[in-house]
Formats: structure tokens, C-alpha cells, sequence
């Protein structure tokens, strides 16, 4: 087509891919360079022997966002029959014992509480209705907003509205409101972690998470949540976008006030009218942009945590296991301060086990089991001690003395195979900034809004950001809406020129 612009993308994540079939349905013609050999980034899967794990996501929540998003690209999602709704949302251990389950059936959830602390079931509703509140104001004014400057950010509208969104208490702070019992203020704080964070250092804002879990419910994909990476990756063929694997650009060229073109590992220039990195933004800053100040600005932000994640395909099948597990430890405060504070992980750690078999037995072999548990660790940070290796060790041995406290006593007999991930691994697959995998930036409310960094450079004009570390954040709602606000403020700026 003549006079059609291109566009080059660097990563082939959720944030580049949607962004890429936004641009290409609107006449761009449009490239991906994906560094790896597979899109997906971090919502991609590994199959092994027979047993298929997901690299990162593990839960499809907040339908009401991928709905909004794939309609508007015209993708069918849940028309098919292959999502399944989970009617309990997870089960969550602690340490004497004690099991909670949360579900979305109200009987057995009134039970759950009840059983733990009398009065509590009613607590729950406020919390819950109160955080989809939040969760419905935060989406529509903070979240799926482009700020297009400061003022309309910071006016006396949305200073009531950050108040209205409980930034100024901290998660864990307000549910004590709520719960006399820390068990259940484990249960409803926990979600802190999806995005990186301690609830005690982040604010209440945190608490739509489970609030919206409990309310739209949490679905799986039969085939495993890369199964949504391949729906978009259809669309964004049949649309147009051409797809480069095993290209990583190792320099963005600039020229003036504009990104002039990219520079693959392989030598090759690619010269583009706009360009859009999905690859983690202050990795962009620090690695692929000339301007050494800017990126120490970044630099000196607030990162998310990191994980270790161990895949284990095992040859016998744990009906002790839900789909999804959340073992919460007594020493949950100490636990996140190892996290946060000593960028370390507990001795004694919470952690999530996924089981996806339970949903979708095409997961594993007959009769086997595939299992994959995160533990919440300390980002990389060059100015403490962190040998990794050891760390990896010590708290496998740990994961494998609780889930031997619940019943399965003989699992270390029945693991066929490991695959580990720790903070390293996590930056080097994806280039993701100290392996902050949640986020990469952190999500306290100075790095939120117009004061993440935004979705289009400063200076260089042509140059856009899509996914986790820009504006609204991460986990793949967020990086939807990110993906979509993205392509409106390049669409508004094609219009208005
Ligand atoms: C352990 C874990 C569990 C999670 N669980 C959930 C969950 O249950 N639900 C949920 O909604 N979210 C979850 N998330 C978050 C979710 O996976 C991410 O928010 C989302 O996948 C990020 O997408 P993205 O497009 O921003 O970035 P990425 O997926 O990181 O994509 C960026 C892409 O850029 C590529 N790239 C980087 N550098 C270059 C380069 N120089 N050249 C070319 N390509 C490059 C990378 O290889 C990558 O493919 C989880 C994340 C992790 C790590």
C-alpha cells in the first residue's frame, strides 16, 4: 500500500503482539523482532516428556479486561468453550494445618470463614464489595487512561480519587479492619505478590485484586495460558504482522528528536516510521537507547521482587493438590521482609503451587502430574550477597518439607525431571531489569499513573513502550490495557498530524 506506515516492535510478548494487530488493523504495516525463539515472553510454556508448563501466567483473571480487549479485535475468547471458569479459586494451607478455600460459591465460602473466625463471612462481602469498587474506579480513571500531561493527573478531581482508591493506607493495614484472624489476613493480602509487592508497603488500592477474583471469577485455558499468546498470535498473522525469531536488537539509532532505526545482534538495520519496545523499559533505557542520564533516572526507581520457580514433571498424580495452591507461612511478615529488605528469600517461605492437570489433563501423561511452584525472592542486587545457587537449593528443601507436611510424603521420589528458574534466569530469558519479573518497576503509587513512566519516550517521539514496566503496570489485564493505550496515543498522534 502506498504511503503506509511501518512500524518495528521489539519483543513478541502479549503487550507487543496486541499492539502489533491494533497497528496492523489500522493500516500499519508492522515487524516484530523477538529475541527468543518463541513469542509469549512471559506468558509462554515449555513442553517436556510429555509435560507442559507455563513459563510465567498461571491464572486468567479480570475477564471482564480481555474481554473489552479481544472484542475490540474482533478475536472470539470465551465463545469457544476452552476457558474454564474454576469454581474454587485456590486453596490456601498455613502452617497447623488449617486449609482455606476460595470459591466462587457463597455457601462454601461462608463456611471457610466461618470456620476460621465467627462473624467473618460478612467482613469478607464488604471487603470483596468494597474492592471491586475500587477495582471498577481504578480501571475506568486510573488504569485505562493515557495522561497526556501532569494536570490531568494531579487536579482536585483525582486527589478525591486517590483517596477513594485507599492510596493513602496499606494493604495490610486495612484488612486488619476487616479480620481479626491473620490467617484470613494472609488470605486476602497475599495477591500483593501478583504485581511484585508486600502489602505491608503497598497501598489498599491492592485489595480490588482479590476483590475481583472473588467477583468475575478466575478462569484456565484448556492448553495452558499460552494457549491466549496463540489465539493473538492467529489474529496478528492474519492481520498482516510479520514475526523475526531469534532477532534481538541490540541498539536502538537515534537521530535528532527521533528513533531513527534498530540495530538486530546480526548487524541488520531495520529503519521503520515509529518504533515500539516491549521489552522491559528500563532494560530499553539502560541497554538499547544512547542517553546514559535518563536511564539513571530509571535506575534509581522501585523494583518488584523476583521469583524462583521450580517445574517439576512428576510420575504420580497428588489429589491433595487444587488447581491452584497458595501455602501461606506463620512468618509471613518476616518471609516478605527477606524479600524486600535482604533481596533474599525465607527460610521458612510462602510459595504457590500450580497443578494445572486438575483442569486440563492434556498438562501431563496418564497417571503423571505436572507441577510448578513460585517462591517469592528478592530482586538481583549487586550490592548484597546473593548466591542464587544456594538460595535455589536451600528453599527447594523447604517447599519439599511443607508439601511433605500436607501429605505428600513422597513426592521428591516421584520427580522425574526439574526445571528451575531463579532472578538470573528471568533476566537473561527476557531481559527483564534485575529479574523484577512482577513488574519490572515496582507499583507503589509514585510509579503509577502519569508518574510511571510513560508510554511514549520524552524525547524521542516516535519511540513507544508497551507492557509490565509502562503505564498501567503489570500481569496481562494490565498489559492489555497497556497494549491498547499504546496504539490509541500512536493512532490519536497519526490523526492529529
Ligand atoms: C512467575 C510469574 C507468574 C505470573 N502469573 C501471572 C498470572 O497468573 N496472571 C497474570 O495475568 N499475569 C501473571 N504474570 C505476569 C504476566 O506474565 C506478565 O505481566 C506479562 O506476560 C508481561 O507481558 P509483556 O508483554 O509486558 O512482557 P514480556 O512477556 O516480558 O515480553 C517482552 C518480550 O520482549 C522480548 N525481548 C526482550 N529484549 C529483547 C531484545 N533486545 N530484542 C528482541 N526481543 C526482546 C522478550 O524475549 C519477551 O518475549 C506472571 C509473571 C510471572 C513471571
Amino acid at each position: 500500500m502506498s504511503g503506509e506506515k511501518s512500524a518495528a516492535i521489539i519483543g513478541a510478548g502479549i503487550g507487543g503482539i496486541v499492539t502489533a494487530i491494533y497497528l496492523a488493523k489500522n493500516g500499519f504495516k508492522v515487524d516484530i523482532y523477538e529475541k527468543n525463539s518463541i513469542p509469549g515472553g512471559r506468558c509462554s510454556n515449555l513442553i517436556h516428556e510429555g509435560h507442559r508448563f507455563d513459563l510465567g501466567a498461571t491464572m486468567l483473571m479480570m475477564p471482564g479486561i480481555y474481554k473489552k480487549v479481544f472484542s475490540s479485535l474482533g478475536i472470539p475468547l470465551f465463545e469457544n468453550n476452552d476457558i474454564k471458569p474454576l469454581e474454587d479459586l485456590y486453596r490456601i494451607y498455613f502452617d497447623n494445618n488449617e486449609i482455606i478455600t476460595f470459591s466462587t460459591d457463597e455457601n462454601k465460602m461462608k463456611t471457610e470463614h466461618e470456620k476460621t473466625e465467627p462473624g467473618s463471612f460478612d467482613s469478607a462481602k464488604k471487603y470483596v464489595s468494597d474492592g471491586y469498587e475500587i477495582f471498577k474506579t481504578g480501571i475506568n480513571d486510573l488504569l485505562d487512561r493515557n495522561f497526556y500531561n501532569l494536570f490531568q493527573f494531579i487536579n482536585f478531581r483525582n486527589i478525591g480519587l486517590l483517596i477513594k482508591l485507599k492510596t493513602y493506607i496499606s494493604n495490610y493495614r486495612y484488612v486488619k479492619k476487616f479480620f481479626r484472624h491473620p490467617h484470613l489476613r494472609m488470605a486476602y493480602t497475599f495477591q500483593n505478590i501478583y504485581v511484585g509487592q508486600s502489602p505491608f508497603n503497598s497501598p489498599a488500592l491492592f485489595s480490588m485484586v482479590p476483590a475481583a477474583e472473588l467477583t468475575e471469577g478466575s478462569f484456565f485455558p484448556i492448553g495452558g495460558m499460552f494457549s491466549i499468546v496463540e489465539k493473538l498470535l492467529a489474529e496478528a498473522i492474519s492481520s498482516g504482522v510479520v514475526f523475526h525469531y531469534n532477532m534481538p536488537v541490540s541498539r536502538i539509532s537515534v537521530k535528532g528528536k527521533k528513533a531513527e532505526r534498530i540495530i538486530l545482534e546480526n548487524g541488520t538495520e531495520i529503519k521503520a516510521d515509529i518504533f515500539v519496545a516491549n521489552a522491559d523499559l528500563p532494560y530499553v533505557y539502560r541497554k538499547l537507547l544512547p542517553d546514559k542520564w535518563r536511564s539513571a533516572r530509571i535506575e534509581r526507581m522501585k523494583y518488584s521482587c523476583s521469583a524462583i520457580c521450580y517445574h517439576w514433571g512428576l510420575d504420580k498424580v497428588y489429589p491433595q493438590l487444587a488447581h491452584h495452591n497458595v501455602f501461606l507461612s506463620d512468618k509471613f511478615r518476616e518471609g516478605l521482609d527477606r524479600i524486600f529488605k535482604d533481596k533474599s528469600v525465607s527460610d521458612n517461605p510462602s510459595f504457590y503451587v500450580h497443578a494445572p492437570v486438575r483442569t486440563d489433563p492434556s498438562a501431563a501423561p496418564d497417571n503423571h502430574d505436572t507441577i510448578s511452584v513460585t517462591v517469592g525472592a528478592g530482586n538481583i542486587d549487586k550490592k548484597k550477597n546473593q548466591d542464587w545457587d544456594g538460595l535455589k537449593n536451600k528453599t527447594r528443601a523447604a517447599v519439599i518439607k511443607r508439601l511433605k507436611q500436607s501429605g505428600l510424603e513422597d513426592i521428591e521420589d516421584h520427580i522425574k525431571f526439574e526445571i528451575c528458574h531463579t532472578p538470573e534466569s528471568w533476566e537473561n530469558a527476557c531481559n527483564i531489569s534485575r529479574g523484577s519479573v512482577f513488574g519490572s518497576l515496582a507499583h507503589n503509587i509514585l510509579q503509577m499513573g502519569y508518574f510511571r513512566p510513560h508510554n511514549n519516550h520524552p524525547y524521542y517521539r516516535n519511540l513507544y513502550f508497551v507492557g509490565g514496566s509502562t503505564h498501567p503496570g503489570n500481569g496481562i489485564p494490565n498489559v492489555l490495557i497497556s497494549a491498547k493505550l499504546t496504539a490509541e496515543r500512536i493512532l490519536n498522534k497519526q490523526t492529529n498530524h
